[in-house]
């Protein structure tokens, strides 16, 4: 079987390995592609696709980017862009401007509860790329004030948590729009963290964000149950969209998601790459 991943992290956001390494742990595990898809970020492409070329392994330029929704965030994926274009470039640094505001933000409200940690801690932790929540969790794990970094979410950093800052987010059109800039394939990721409840109120959710050009959605991750995972396939079958999905691989930061190991990826095949190629062809020219 030939199995891919469509959705991977690195050090160049909240992942704990290298581009390179990430792309040669996906070699050692058997995947046919995989696609690089940080957060608000393609600085690790130019790495991923170089150890592409020398491994033989197809690597897809990625990016998932966090857009606004319900005063939390709605995360898509767009998967083969061109990840040299000047305008999503410029884009992304307007997000990443947002994050450098926000970071020291988190790290003041932990100090003023009390808890010692720096931001110097938080860089050294980061692995050199975008730092994020993720980090500052890591840092509070090294500290010892929590046992994980799920603790330190659940305690501290969640979304409305005691340490929480607001962090600038483009709209969903405008996410999906500066991945169409790109020539990209804009991917709804996980939908289930939208926390929607009813099946029809994503399905209201997919038609609109369709209209404002998203191509697909995410069915297959580690986190959805199979219910979910029928569910979403049916409404992708019954409104046009691609169907994709993957790990969301971020190594020892997440340590319970293995490259290639979550048990509905058996389904996420090489074949599920061709009607995203053709969609891409049909829209984009070439
Ligand atoms: P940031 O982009 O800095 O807001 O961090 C967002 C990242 O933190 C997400 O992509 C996840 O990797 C992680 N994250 C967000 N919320 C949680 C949570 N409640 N529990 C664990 N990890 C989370
Ligand atoms: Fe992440
Ligand atoms: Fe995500
Ligand atoms: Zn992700």
């Amino acid at each position: 079987m030939k199995l891919i991943d469509l959705h991977v992290h690195s050090t160049a956001s909240d992942g704990s390995y290298a581009p390179g390494e990430v792309v040669r742990l996906a070699k050692e595990a058997g995947l046919k592609a995989v696609a690089l898809t940080d957060h608000d970020t393609v600085d690790g492409l130019d790495e991923a696709l170089a150890a592409g070329e020398a491994l033989r392994l197809e690597v897809i330029p990625g990016v998932e980017i966090s857009a606004r929704f319900a005063g939390d965030s709605m995360h898509i994926v767009g998967l083969f862009i061109e990840h040299h274009d000047g305008k999503l470039n410029g884009r992304l640094e307007v997000l990443k401007q947002a994050r450098a505001e926000r970071n020291p933000k988190i790290v003041a409200k932990l100090n003023a509860l009390g808890l010692k940690v720096s931001m110097a801690d938080v860089v050294r932790l980061s692995g050199g790329g975008q730092i994020g929540r993720p980090h500052i969790a890591r840092a509070l794990l090294e500290a010892g004030y929590v046992r994980s970094v799920q603790e330190a979410f659940d305690t501290y950093l969640r979304n409305g948590g005691p340490a929480y800052v607001e962090k600038f987010r483009f709209p969903p059109a405008e996410a999906i729009a500066m991945i169409r800039e790109a020539k990209g394939v804009p991917i709804l990721s996980h939908p289930f963290t939208l926390g929607l409840g009813s099946a029809g109120a994503l399905r209201d959710l997919l038609r609109d964000l369709k209209a404002l050009g998203l191509a697909g959605v995410e069915v297959f991750y580690s986190d959805h149950s199979p219910e979910q995972e029928d569910q979403y396939l049916k409404l992708a079958r019954e409104l046009d969209l691609l169907v994709s999905g993957g790990s969301d691989f971020h190594g020892l930061n997440k340590p319970d998601t293995g490259l290639g190991s979550m048990p509905s990826q058996k389904k996420l095949t090489y074949d599920l790459l061709r009607p995203l190629k053709d969609w891409r062809r049909r829209e984009y020219g070439g």
